[in-house]
């Protein structure tokens, strides 16, 4: 699913942001990234993504191979994995329901399963009464969830939260979390980053802690100690 093998990723002109990063996360995993800031969150992030290339080792991301991979596959490497960001990147001046099939129809896909699937996605994140809102007209924890559906659209099998409780009161960021484990029991896989501990400590199945570039700690609940 996941498979970082040593990877190193050296910003120019001398920053490691990662150092020999090795690490695997299976199909079906609820996993928390944690890290203070600059610990190279946002670079593992950005690595699995494509984003960025590591500059050591190879990283493959739900059977592609991105230190290999051809620029035309990457929009369909990217299909198979879902991010809901910080900011949540919605479209300012499209209603929830159309920042939802606006993410479909870049991607080809008919405007009959956009009108099926739509909804059924709005439902699934309690929005199914807010879809005609513009991003402006919904609170934080709306938007959060528009962006969550959003990511949704292409039956992920991994769905990433980047810093999920961030820009959201602490009912709302319960409420996304429990989103989250919702959205994990069908199998797919989801993996939060995020800096704050006791998040990572209330709902954790494996925590994977960062520390200036390299893994510290990875711990699944019950069991203790490096992996
Ligand atoms: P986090 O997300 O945990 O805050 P980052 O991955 O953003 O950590 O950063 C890890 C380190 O890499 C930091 O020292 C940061 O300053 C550096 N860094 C991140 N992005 C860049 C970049 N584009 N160019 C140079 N240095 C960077």
């Amino acid at each position: 699913m996941i498979d970082f093998k040593h990877v190193t990723k050296v910003y120019e002109p001398k920053i490691t942001a990662l150092k020999d990063v090795s690490v695997h996360i299976d199909k079906g995993e609820f996993v928390f990234v944690l890290g203070h800031s600059g610990a190279g969150k946002s670079t593992f992030l950005k690595l699995m993504l494509r984003e960025e290339k590591a500059t050591k080792g190879e990283v493959i991301v739900n059977g592609y191979n991105l230190s290999k991979i051809k620029e035309r596959d990457i929009p369909y490497m990217r299909r198979t994995l879902g991010v809901v960001f910080q900011d949540f990147r919605l479209i300012p001046n499209l209603t929830a329901y159309e920042n939802i099939a606006f993410a479909m129809r870049v991607t080809n896909i008919d405007e009959k399963e956009i009108k099926r699937r739509v909804p059924y996605i709005l439902n699934l994140v309690g929005l199914a009464g807010k879809r005609d809102k513009l991003p402006a007209q919904l609170s934080g924890g709306e938007q959060q969830r528009v962006a969550l559906a959003r990511a949704l659209v292409h039956n992920p099998d991994l769905v990433i939260a980047d810093e999920p409780t961030g820009n959201i009161d602490p009912q709302l960021s319960l409420e996304i979390m429990e989103l989250l484990k919702a959205i994990n029991s069908t199998g797919t896989t989801v993996l939060v980053v995020t800096h704050e501990h006791e998040l990572a400590r209330r709902y954790a199945r494996r925590v994977i802690e960062m520390r200036h570039g390299v893994i510290v700690n990875d711990t699944t609940v019950g069991r203790a100690g490096v992996r």
